[in-house]
C-alpha cells in the first residue's frame, strides 16, 4: 500500500490507516504513525471510527507472537539410593533420562549434582580402561610372585 508524509502531524502513514484516498494521496490526518520503525496512534486516531481504531490497535500491537507449544514436563520423583550405580552413572552420561528422549521437553528430578552426591556414596565401578589396567596390575603381580617362589 502507498505511504507517505501526514500533513496533519507531519510523520508517515499510509493509505490505509490516513484520510489518503478523500485527499487524493494527500493526507490531512493519519490514524497511525510510523516513528522510529513501529506504528503509533495517529494525530486523527481520536476522531477515527471503531473499525478503524481496531485497524490501527492490532498494527500497533504488531503481528501476533509465534505460540510456542508449552514444553512437556517430565517429572522424576525418584529415589536415588534405590537406583543402580550403573543405572546413575547412565543418567548422569545422558543427563536425560527416563521415558524421554525429546531434548525439547524439560525433565525434572534429580540434578547433575544429585546424581554426582549419590554417586559419591557408591563403591567405585571401574570403567573399561580402568578395569583392564587392573587386570593387567594383578597378572604382573601374579607372575612376580611365581618368579620369587620359583
Ligand atoms: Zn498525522
Amino acid at each position: 500500500m502507498p505511504s507517505g508524509v501526514c500533513s496533519g502531524c507531519g510523520r508517515i502513514t499510509n493509505s490505509a490507516v490516513s484520510n489518503w484516498w478523500d485527499t487524493s494521496g494527500k493526507p490531512t490526518e493519519c490514524y497511525a504513525a510510523f516513528v522510529d520503525n513501529k506504528w503509533v496512534k495517529g494525530c486523527g486516531y481520536q476522531s477515527a471510527d471503531d473499525l478503524t481504531r481496531h485497524i490501527v490497535g492490532k498494527i500497533i500491537a504488531g503481528p501476533p507472537k509465534e505460540q510456542k507449544p508449552e514444553p512437556k514436563i517430565v517429572t522424576h520423583d525418584v529415589d536415588l539410593t534405590k537406583i543402580h550405580t550403573r543405572r546413575l552413572l547412565k543418567m548422569l552420561r545422558t543427563k536425560y533420562y527416563g521415558e524421554t528422549s525429546d531434548l525439547d521437553d524439560l525433565v525434572e528430578g534429580p540434578s547433575y549434582y544429585e546424581i554426582k552426591a549419590e554417586l559419591a556414596k557408591r563403591e567405585h565401578i571401574p570403567n573399561k580402561v580402568e578395569a583392564r589396567k587392573a587386570r593387567q596390575e594383578k597378572a604382573k603381580k601374579n607372575k612376580t610372585n611365581e618368579r620369587r617362589r620359583g
